[in-house]
């Protein structure tokens, strides 16, 4: 069995959950313990159902509530060497991140909790920014949030991924005509920022396969989008692979893509 959930995805706060409902990962830390706590007891989990953290950079939207899940519930946290150092210093993690601290491989695949788990970096304004590929025996998924624009790298980990959840952030007209000062728009698309629905969706095409099987859009912007324009733009890349496919429904079916809510817990998704 393989379950995902997100508990806020957004620049309000970044935490999912990736297991068998028993043991698994959180990616990210940027929602409480008792806000995760409530949200998986809602659906039959308690909080041991994780054995490890993964972050993926050190924007106060992944790891503002990481220093708490290190006192109450610690548990190995994993990110590169780079990150760890930066966490190390951060006024939100310094006093609580030593006793937790433990550095992915360089290359290659690491052990973390009951997954193996490999990274690649990302363009981003952060330190560092990184995305998951995470082997579980059920499936692999690919995590991919804050990207300022999609790499090679990263399309070529998504293509072998049986689940996806990419970054949606905003709509370029929103954004363009929005409220934001000039240069944070100029931040927000100019490559270390932020992923748009149309950049999103240029990514779904090429990494998109017949094994893929569900794709998640996730950080979606509160000011410059809406999940009906995010999701019509990775949709109409998807109705384009199926009536172009030579293999039949039957065999390979239509990936299902779901946007993730913003502010509040999604639904416990199962994946396998
Ligand atoms: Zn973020
Ligand atoms: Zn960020």
């Amino acid at each position: 069995m393989l379950y995902f959930k997100s508990f806020s995805s957004g620049s309000c706060g970044n935490c999912y959950y990736l297991g068998n409902g028993e043991d698994g990962i959180l990616v990210d830390a940027g929602v409480s313990p008792r806000r995760v706590k409530q949200a998986m007891q809602a659906d039959g989990m308690n909080l041991n159902a994780f054995s490890a953290i993964l972050v993926t950079h050190d924007h106060l939207d992944h790891i503002r509530s990481l220093g708490a899940f290190c006192k109450r519930f610690p548990r190995p946290v994993f990110t590169t060497s780079t990150l760890h150092k930066a966490l190390a210093r951060h006024s939100f993690t310094r006093d609580y991140i030593d006793g937790c601290r433990a550095v992915l491989a360089e290359e290659g695949e690491t052990q973390v909790g009951p997954y193996s788990v490999r990274w690649f970096e990302v363009p981003h304004d952060a330190t560092q920014t990184v995305g998951y590929q995470i082997r579980t025996p059920e499936g692999t998924l690919v995590l991919m949030t804050d990207v300022g624009c999609m790499t090679d790298e990263a399309i070529a980990c998504a293509r072998e991924a049986d689940y996806v959840v990419m970054e949606s952030n905003f709509d370029v007209e929103m954004l363009m005509g929005g409220p934001y000062p000039y240069q944070l728009k100029m931040r927000i698309c100019q490559g270390h920022g932020h992923l748009s629905n149309d950049a999103a969706a240029e990514a779904l095409e090429r990494y998109v396969h017949p094994g893929l099987r569900y794709v998640f859009l996730c950080h979606l912007s509160q000011h410059n989008n809406t999940p009906q324009r995010a999701r019509e733009a990775s949709e109409a890349v998807l109705d384009a692979f199926v009536s172009g496919a030579s293999c039949s429904e039957e065999e390979f079916p239509r990936p299902i893509l779901r946007v993730l809510p913003r502010q509040v817990p999604s639904p416990l998704f199962r994946l396998d």
